[in-house]
């Protein structure tokens, strides 16, 4: 870990942080999940200084991670099957070139992944075991040992991490704002530490890695420091913005009253596990044809209606896992059995939560926001992978995929030093604002949405913004709600009680309307 540097000079009082020109290191990377720590071991020997709120490996859904990333490595399948697959999943909003993109090359990046020692399972032939997952035509799923793809993925990339001499990282400090210089190029960001102290931290390139928002709403899947930061940094810095309407609710997180609640993969109801009320009724098929297989945005609006009704919702893996639970869903079974829940005996409590923003900071081919200076990856990017409704494991590979590319793009760039910079000093929500937000997110911005519920948020966003200017979660949840009250229509993750047609497809973007130029 390394101190802060001593150059440059914050004034509390005017909220504005200064950073002189030159800079400590060439690629800023802000965000130590997949998308960070594989784009600093691409970038190696160029020399990268990686920012980490916790802990190295901790608080980054990446090791949450249950299923698995997603490759056509199997000799039946194709990147082009497994590029439609994509398209046909994100109801309408897929950039075909760009799901043939991640789909072609997916099976490099899984080698590199194996060339760092993940350890993926395999058959006993020694082939890669690949499992099926909803909605996609061919099994493609690389997993390990069950359900801890993401732990395994982490694991061997912090190892690697700590073993390269050219990263240098920073733990215990979160990135508040962007740095511009006098054109509006990015030159870094400033921190703040744990003690509260803001620093700036300039660079060469700055790459925002910093995942997804699930942590702005009360019910999520999502690491609490998950509260859609780089979209809040982005905006205010004048990036254009996509789509940002589109949460995935996971349909199956198990409602135990842990924040975050715990996944019940989606793995389980392949293997048969069924979807039933406090009755006992299994409702799945009075909801859609293919009951428990329909897609994840169809089970969370059934299971949300049984709730609503009053009538709850269980996850009934007895029959379809049973004894085999503890090998099969490690993660699973602990979960479960911290509750005093057994699900070899007992049925999992369940509800839908917020799990994965499909919108973003708009990247292009090469993982460039429309800011100089600043590159995207991961979930907080909005490459145009997932549209309206990601395909499961294809989270997992875009990252990947992406940190390469914008790994070779910077390694073959001269990054010029940055000039002198500067950047504004947001405000944060106390932590009972932040609950109301997150309650009010949950309720009128989740599974089920409708004009009054939206426009009731955007009502508290405007209290707690006079309370608190700029707070990041504040600014974040407010683009979102603003992009679900604009969007009047259903589609994919965004469901509109009072507009239940899908209309025209069309991706909505956004930038600041009244953005200065910051003049140094
Ligand atoms: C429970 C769960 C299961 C999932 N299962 C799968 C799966 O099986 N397959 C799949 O493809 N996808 C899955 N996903 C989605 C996938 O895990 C994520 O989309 C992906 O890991 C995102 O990677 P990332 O590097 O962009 O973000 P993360 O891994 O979340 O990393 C973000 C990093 O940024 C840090 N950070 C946040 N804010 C700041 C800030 N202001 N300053 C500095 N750092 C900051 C975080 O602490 C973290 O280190 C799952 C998600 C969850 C939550």
């Amino acid at each position: 870990m390394t101190g802060f540097p001593d150059r440059a000079m914050f004034e509390g009082a005017a909220h504005r942080v200064h950073a002189e020109a030159g800079a400590s290191v060439d690629v800023l990377i802000v965000g130590a999940g997949l998308a960070g720590l594989f784009l600093a071991l691409k970038l190696a020997p160029r020399h990268c200084l990686v920012i980490s709120p916790s802990p190295l490996g901790q608080a980054a859904s990446s090791a949450w991670a249950q299923g698995g990333l997603a490759a056509a490595l199997d000799p039946l399948d194709s990147p082009a099957q497994h590029a439609a697959d994509t398209v046909a999943a994100g109801a309408g909003l897929v950039d075909p070139v760009i799901a043939r993109l991640i789909a072609e090359d997916g099976p490099a990046r899984v080698r590199d992944l194996l060339a760092l020692g993940v350890p993926f399972d395999r058959t006993p032939e020694g082939a890669l075991a690949l499992s099926l997952e909803a909605a996609h035509s061919h099994p493609r799923v690389a997993r390990v040992s069950g359900d801890l793809a993401g732990k395994a993925i982490m694991d061997a990339l912090v190892a690697a991490v700590q073993a390269t001499p050219s990263i240098e990282l920073i733990e215990g400090a979160r990135a508040v704002s962007l740095l511009q210089d006098a054109n509006g190029r990015v030159a870094g960001v400033v921190l703040r530490d744990a003690s509260g102290h803001f620093t700036p931290r300039t660079a060469r390139a700055t790459a925002l890695c910093t995942g997804g928002s699930g942590g702005l709403f009360k019910v999520t899947t999502n690491p609490r420091e998950a509260q859609g930061d780089a979209i809040a940094m982005a905006y205010e810095a004048g990036a254009l913005l996509a789509d940002l309407e589109f949460v995935q609710f996971h349909p199956t997180g198990i409602d135990i009253g842990r924040d975050p609640a715990p996944l019940a993969t989606e793995a389980l109801r392949g293997e048969g596990a069924t979807l039933h009320n406090a009755d006992g009724r299994a409702f799945m098929a009075d909801y859609h044809p293919l009951a428990e297989l329909a897609p994840r945005d169809e089970v969370a609006r059934a299971i949300h209606a049984e709730r609503m009704a009053g009538r709850g919702a269980f996850l009934d893996c007895r029959k379809a896992v049973g004894d085999h639970f503890p090998d099969h869903f490690p993660t699973v079974f602990g979960a479960c059995m911290s509750a005093n829940i057994d699900p070899r005996r007992d049925r999992i409590p369940v509800a839908p939560a917020a799990h994965y923003h499909m919108g973003g900071i708009v990247s292009d081919l090469w993982g460039r926001s429309t800011l100089a200076g600043l590159s995207v990856c991961g979930e907080c990017s909005s490459t145009g992978a997932h549209g309206a409704n990601r395909l499961a494991s294809n989270s997992l590979l875009e990252a990947v995929v992406f940190a390469e590319r914008i790994s070779r793009r910077l390694m073959s760039a001269t990054l010029d030093a940055p000039a002198a910079s500067q950047a504004s000093i947001p405000s944060a929500l106390t932590d009972q604002s932040l609950l109301k937000l997150r309650e009010a997110m949950s309720a009128h911005c989740g599974v089920v949405r409708d004009a009054a519920g939206l426009t009731k948020l955007l009502d508290l966003c405007r209290q707690l913004e006079a309370e608190a200017p700029g707070a990041p979660a504040l600014t974040a949840a407010r683009l979102v709600a603003e992009g679900a009250l604009a969007r009047a229509e259903s589609r994919g993750g965004h469901f509109r009680r009072d507009y239940p047609d899908t209309g025209k497809p069309q991706r909505q973007f956004i930038a600041h309307p009244f953005r200065e130029r910051v003049t140094p």
